[in-house]
């Protein structure tokens, strides 16, 4: 069944939640607007989406000017990757600007494009159970 494929995929926070994680939307630390999470633009390109989880990061605030570095956990020569999940972003455990109460429960996101996934992945458990009605105000966040 097509559904069951998508929701599997939706739990499978390893390899498809990772890609979401070019770029984060955080609370800023010091003004508590909107900043953004990014691989360093110090580093080389990434040669795989694997290292998205393990790279230099850099959070910025367009509002505020406020700027941190962020780098991972290191075992010998070995960067430990960060785990996905929960409503902080993973880097700097800020907590994520793209949060909302939905069906009792929180209703997070990375980006405008996880968004979209999200808003497809809803969609979709939509028209399969008719009573699902999350709200729609984490829209209300993003930028125009
Ligand atoms: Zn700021």
């Amino acid at each position: 069944m097509a559904e069951n494929t998508a929701a599997t995929r939706h739990r499978d926070e390893g390899g498809w939640l990772g890609r979401f994680t070019d770029r984060l939307l955080v609370v800023c630390p010091r003004c508590g607007g909107r900043a953004s999470v990014t691989v360093s633009p110090d580093r080389p390109p990434l040669a795989y989406p694997g290292q998205l989880l393990v790279a230099d990061r850099r959070l910025s605030c367009a509002g505020c000017g406020a700027v941190a570095e962020w780098g991972p956990e290191r075992v010998g020569a070995a960067r430990i990757g960060v785990s996905l999940g929960g409503t902080e972003d993973p880097f700097f455990h800020r907590p994520l600007w793209l949060q909302t109460r939905c069906v009792g429960e929180v209703l997070w996101a990375y980006n405008e494009a996880h968004i979209a996934e999200l808003t497809a992945y809803i969609g979709a458990r939509l028209r399969e159970r008719g009573a699902l009605r999350p709200t729609t105000s984490m829209f209300a966040r993003l930028p125009a």
